[in-house]
């Protein structure tokens, strides 16, 4: 009999982890990171409810955070076995993880700065660079989309990832396995579904068919995103507007997936003539511009990079006037270049890195576009100034907003409402789960899908509930 459990992702977003079990043998589907508010991320250090060392094997979806954050801690906790994604994939969990022991530790010495002086013991880090060096010995089984890998074989267990369309490498996952009595079933774990259309990745392939369980995400599943080529419009326009007027155009980044997509689109205007060959582009974010060199790496992973004749001479993400701005000097250099200039900086949600830099210095001018194209969450910096502050505080200074801010909308990598609808109508599983959303969109889609399929035997499970399927 099999079963599948829900340690992560279950009734919110992140910290993706379920596990399947089929015979004596137990595989994870992701091992990521709780991200949010204390309550949520003090889960990371509640150990997993079950044994890390009687895992057979992980497969991991995608490689953001919340999908692959807590694989150190799981190797911690004594898993010592196969973790299996794609060549991408691979390439970005190890990039991020060393991105994110690098944040751990740089936080845990600041607590320790702040407290220990009041006798509070600060918590260490959940894991450090070496434990993530660790990790590099359970990667390496790189499977590349639609092969075929026997996982147990006595069980007939075998898997294969299929394209979501989300990041550069994201995969569905497709386990499939034989009953004693004979019956093969499937179970297919959707990972992080993109909406297809995206010039970075290819779109999500179609549902496999026969699926027995489906446990899909719904992380938009209560609303639609704007039109994506209404997006690109409106980013062509503040850009070109700023340009005229002699500015600079800050833009915020998510070092993976959009900084690359936007990379795209500022070269595209370039190629196009929309915008001179000579306006400066900084890339200011040391794990973005390594990102995009793992985008550049896999470019046989996206179809409209293998097809375009750019690709003979030049990786899509290069053109006239782009600079990868890594170390502090340089970074700091780009105030003293004069004209307009656009540049992309980390964090996001302007929480940290070198974009509170360029806001200290730019935003109290008038000459300057904020173009925001990421969520912001709650108690963000990015947040007070879309909802219109006209001063904040930056590195404890106060500063003016006086920039153009342009909040764009349509550029996210998720399927919304629509897209999901239309993915599960066409699979038509027996049994659904819905996982990674928050409870009211999940709620929303489940009453939707009942209506559109109502057979479907549909569960949005609570953390480290079981089922059987
Ligand atoms: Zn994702």
């Amino acid at each position: 009999m099999a079963k599948i459990q829900f340690f992560g992702a279950a009734r919110t977003v992140t910290g993706s982890c379920h596990m399947v079990t089929i015979g004596k043998h137990r595989f994870l589907l992701d091992s990521g990171q709780f991200q949010g508010p204390w309550e949520l991320e003090k889960l990371n250090y509640a150990g997993f409810g079950f044994k890390p060392s009687t895992i057979n094997g992980l497969i991991l979806s995608h490689g953001h955070l919340d999908h692959c954050g807590r694989i150190p801690v799981l190797q911690k906790m004594g898993f010592e076995n196969n973790i299996y994604c794609t060549p991408p994939t691979e390439d970005i969990a190890l990039l991020i993880l060393m991105d994110s022991a690098h944040i751990l530790k740089e936080e845990f010495l600041w607590k320790q700065r702040r407290l220990t002086r009041a006798g509070i013991k600060v918590k260490e880090p959940l894991y450090s660079l070496e434990d993530v060096y660790f990790c590099m010995q359970l990667f390496g089984s790189r499977v590349p989309y639609n092969k075929k890998v026997k996982i147990a074989p006595d069980v007939h267990l075998s898997f294969h990832l299929n394209d979501a369309g989300h990041i550069l490498g994201s995969a569905q996952v497709v386990l499939e396995y034989k009953e004693k009595r004979g019956k093969a079933k499937k179970i297919v774990f959707t990972g992080d579904l993109g909406d297809g259309g995206r010039p970075t990745v290819d779109d999500p392939a179609p549902p496999e068919p026969d699926i027995h369980t489906l446990v899909m995400e719904s992380t938009y599943g209560d609303r639609d995103h704007k039109s994506y080529q209404a997006s690109v419009e409106e980013l062509e326009e503040a850009i070109t507007s700023t340009v005229k007027r002699k500015g600079t155009v800050l833009i915020p980044t998510f070092a993976l997936e959009r900084t690359q997509e936007l990379l795209y689109h500022i070269g595209n205007m370039k190629r196009s003539g929309k915008l001179s060959k000579r306006i400066p582009v900084f890339l200011n974010s040391p794990l973005a511009i390594n990102i995009t060199r793992i985008y550049q790496k896999h470019c046989d992973y996206c179809s409209l990079f293998k097809k375009t004749p750019l690709n003979k001479k030049h990786t899509p993400f290069e053109f006239p006037g782009l600079f990868f701005t890594e170390t502090v000097e340089e970074s700091k250099a780009i105030h003293g270049i004069a004209g307009p200039k656009i540049i992309l900086a980390g964090s996001g949600m302007m929480t940290g890195g070198r974009i509170k830099h360029h806001l200290k210095h730019l935003l109290w001018k008038d000459s300057t576009t904020l173009i925001v194209v990421g969520f912001q969450a709650e108690g963000t910096l990015g947040r007070r100034i879309i909802e219109g502050a006209e001063q904040v505080h930056i590195f404890g200074e106060p500063v003016a907003v006086r920039a153009r801010i342009y909040t764009i909308n349509g550029f996210s990598a998720h399927a919304d409402r629509t897209s999901l609808l239309k993915y599960v109508k066409k699979a038509r599983p027996k049994k659904l789960f819905i996982v990674h959303g928050e409870p009211n969109a999940q709620n929303a889609l489940a009453k939707t899908i009942k209506k559109a399929l109502p057979r479907t035997d549909i569960h949005i499970p609570s953390l480290g509930q079981h089922y059987a399927i």
